[in-house]
């Protein structure tokens, strides 16, 4: 036999990464020696860091806030958690798990399946949508002591009396983040009001949008928090400058969105007049740019947000004083079309952009003039500005940089009761698209902004208007940058 295969039994279930990341041994908590034993024989050599983080404080009982990027084993710490709350002798809903899509509680299912198999009968059933309804009623009817489902599909489960939630004492959302960011806030909310009060909360996320502090404070008690961030941000941004010439300097912003072709990228002007001329000059170039200013009421301010964090909008086109307090993440590049006289302004800029998983961009077109303002930046900042010739910009890629997405707007919403999970079921279980072609959706009071793929919005538009959502015909139109 060879003895290199022999001598490597990597298990299935242990991802090369979160394996890779094994640390201490889940022998310092205080879990049964069957428990050990299993985790062991799956593979399981230690914790991952945010599982060290995470269980001395969940299995002590604590509401847990936990944020740590995709992949690091944040499943195993709450199922570890539920599991340890869990009497397998009481036959009913102990725990619930709420997630973002179908696919994803189908895996914490297995996942948290794996860990149960310490104990005999462990009943842990998948509540989604897009299933019939049928079959969930039956095994729910059989009892179940894990539910694992969205949270659109466990409403209606709740208003049919079919899920009863009186005996739980641990509620886990997981992919808080996605939820929050696919408009499930309400549902969610009506969810954990039928969730007894003395109960174990434990919330998980990769990121941490303002929502989750609302989620928390809302359905949390005295939450602990554990973030492993990754090294600081600053070291994630990498720093271009670039020699322009003022009459060159608005052309040179889509030779830098041709060349490195980021999805979303924000870009500072110092002036009202420079955003406008710039807004100007990039949809000139076929690029789909939005301008962010004062002048703006706030329905506008609200939809032009909504499309660029839709991620159906290239560029966003602002000063610094219309940018204040905008939160958004995920931005793959920023541009300072001008360079700021403020040091800690350059700073604050630059600081939107560096994912949690991947780098970001920060662009700076300086005219002689402003050599002198980049050596203050670098004085203060610390560091040695790289310079890139402008002739190394050269278009990439095929064809002009285009949004992912596109936003179809239906005028409707809150007020007419319409849910994020209506929408996404008039376009997938109605009209027959993939959940991986939707994108955000934004319920708000009067409207509901949906993204789609760029490739079936003008499908999604015309079968929407044919169709219904909720039951109701809706008047639907397709917003333009
Ligand atoms: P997250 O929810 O943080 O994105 P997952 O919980 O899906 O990550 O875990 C990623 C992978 O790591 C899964 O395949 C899981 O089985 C594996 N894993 C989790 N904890 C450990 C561990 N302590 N040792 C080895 N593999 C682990
Ligand atoms: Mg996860």
């Amino acid at each position: 036999m060879n003895p290199a295969i022999k001598a490597v039994p990597v298990p299935p279930s242990a991802s090369a990464s979160a394996a890779a990341l094994a640390g201490p041994s889940f022998a310092s908590l205080p879990l049964p020696p069957h428990v050990l034993q299993n985790l062991t024989r799956l593979g399981y050599a230690g914790m991952t860091p945010i599982q060290a983080a995470a269980l001395p404080l969940t299995l002590a009982g604590k509401d847990l806030i936990a944020q740590a990027k995709t992949g690091s084993g944040k499943t195993a710490a709450f199922a570890i958690t539920l599991l340890a709350n869990l009497n397998p002798r009481r036959f009913a809903v102990q725990s619930l798990v709420l997630c973002p899509t179908r696919e994803l509680a189908e895996q914490v299912t297995q996942e948290i399946r794996r860990l149960a198999a310490a104990e005999d009968n462990i009943k842990v059933l998948t509540l989604c949508g897009g299933s019939t309804m049928r079959p969930q009623l039956a095994s729910l009817e059989h009892g179940a002591h894990i539910v694992v489902g969205t949270p659109g599909r466990l409403m209606d489960h709740l208003e049919r009396g079919s899920l009863d939630l009186s005996a739980l004492n641990t509620l886990v959302l997981d992919e808080a983040d996605r939820m929050l960011d696919m408009g499930f806030f309400d549902d969610i909310a009506t969810v954990v009001k039928q969730c007894p009060k003395p109960r174990q909360t434990l919330l998980f996320s990769a990121t941490y949008p303002e929502g989750i502090t609302k989620l928390s404070a809302a359905f949390m008690r005295e939450p602990k928090e554990v973030k492993l961030t990754e090294a600081p941000k600053a070291t994630q941004i990498r720093q271009r400058f670039f020699e322009v010439r003022e009459e060159e300097r608005l052309h040179v912003v889509g030779q830098l969105l041709n060349h490195y072709r980021p999805v979303s990228t924000l870009a500072f002007c110092n002036t009202k007049q420079q955003c406008r001329d710039l807004v100007d000059v990039l949809r000139g170039q076929g690029f789909v740019a939005l301008e962010l200013h004062g002048d703006l009421d706030q329905r506008d301010r609200d939809q032009v947000l909504v499309m660029f964090t839709q991620r159906s909008a290239s560029v966003l086109v602002a000063t610094d004083i219309a940018a204040r307090g905008l939160d958004i993440e995920g931005l793959e590049a920023v541009i300072n079309v001008d360079i700021t006289p403020d040091p800690a302004t350059h700073t604050h800029r630059i600081g939107r952009t560096g994912r949690v998983d991947a780098e970001g961009w920060a662009f700076s077109l300086a005219s002689v003039d402003e050599m002198g303002r980049v050596g203050a930046i670098e004085k203060a900042l610390g560091f040695t500005s790289t310079w890139q010739p402008l002739v190394e910009l050269k278009p990439t890629g095929t064809g002009p940089l285009l949004p992912p997405m596109v936003t179809l707007q239906i005028l409707g919403g809150r007020k007419e009761k319409i849910r994020a999970g209506d929408v996404l079921g008039a376009l997938t279980k109605d009209l027959g698209f993939a959940a991986a072609q939707v994108g955000k959706i934004s319920v708000n009071d009067f409207s509901t902004y949906v993204a789609v793929d760029r490739g079936i919005a003008s499908e999604a538009l015309r079968k929407l208007n044919a169709g219904k959502v909720k039951g109701k015909v809706v008047k639907v139109r397709l917003l333009e940058g």
